[in-house]
C-alpha cells in the first residue's frame, strides 16, 4: 500500500490531471477577445500603417495563447488521491511535509492554517505562502507549484 511506486504515484497523477481541453479554451479566448476587439474597432479605427497592424496582431496572438496557457496549467488543482482542491479548504495535513497539523498548525514548517492566524502578524507564518508539496486534506505527496489561497483579514 505505501511503497515507494504509491508515494510517486500522486505526484505523475497531479502532473497529468484531467483538464479543460486546451484548445477549446483557446478557441473560447480568442473569440471573447475578438468580439471585445470588433467593439473597439466599431468605435474608432485607430490610425496604424500596416506594420503597426501587424505588431498589434502579433501581440494580440501572443496574448491570447499566452494568458489561455497560463490560465490552462493552474486550473482544476485537486488532488487525484481524495478529489478535493488543494488550494481551498480546510487544511488536515501540512501542504510542505504532510505531517498532521496541530490546531491547524505546523511548527517545523511554521505553518498556521487556525483561524487565529489572521489576527497575527504578516509574515510570522512563511510557511503558508510556500508551494503545496502534500494534498492538505489527504497527505499524499504532490509536488505542485500551486499555493493557498490565503484568508485575509478584514
Ligand atoms: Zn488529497
Ligand atoms: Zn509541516
Amino acid at each position: 500500500m505505501s511503497d515507494e511506486s504509491d508515494f510517486y504515484k500522486f505526484a505523475a497523477e497531479f502532473k497529468n490531471r484531467k483538464r479543460p481541453k486546451l484548445a477549446a479554451m483557446m478557441g473560447v479566448n480568442f473569440l471573447v477577445t475578438g468580439v471585445i476587439f470588433l467593439i473597439f474597432l466599431w468605435m474608432g479605427l485607430p490610425n496604424f500603417n500596416g506594420l503597426e497592424w501587424l505588431g498589434f496582431l502579433v501581440m494580440f496572438v501572443l496574448v491570447v495563447v499566452g494568458g489561455t496557457y497560463i490560465n490552462w496549467t493552474r486550473s482544476a488543482p485537486n488532488c487525484p488521491n481524495c478529489k478535493s482542491n488543494i488550494v481551498l479548504g480546510r487544511p488536515v495535513h501540512c501542504h510542505l511535509c504532510g505531517q498532521m497539523l496541530k490546531n491547524g498548525c505546523c511548527d517545523r514548517c511554521d505553518v498556521n492554517e487556525s483561524w487565529t492566524a489572521m489576527f497575527g502578524n504578516i509574515g510570522a507564518n512563511s510557511g503558508n505562502n510556500q508551494v503545496i508539496q502534500y494534498c492538505p486534506h489527504c497527505g499524499v505527496w504532490l509536488d505542485t507549484d500551486f499555493r493557498r489561497l490565503q484568508r485575509r483579514s478584514g
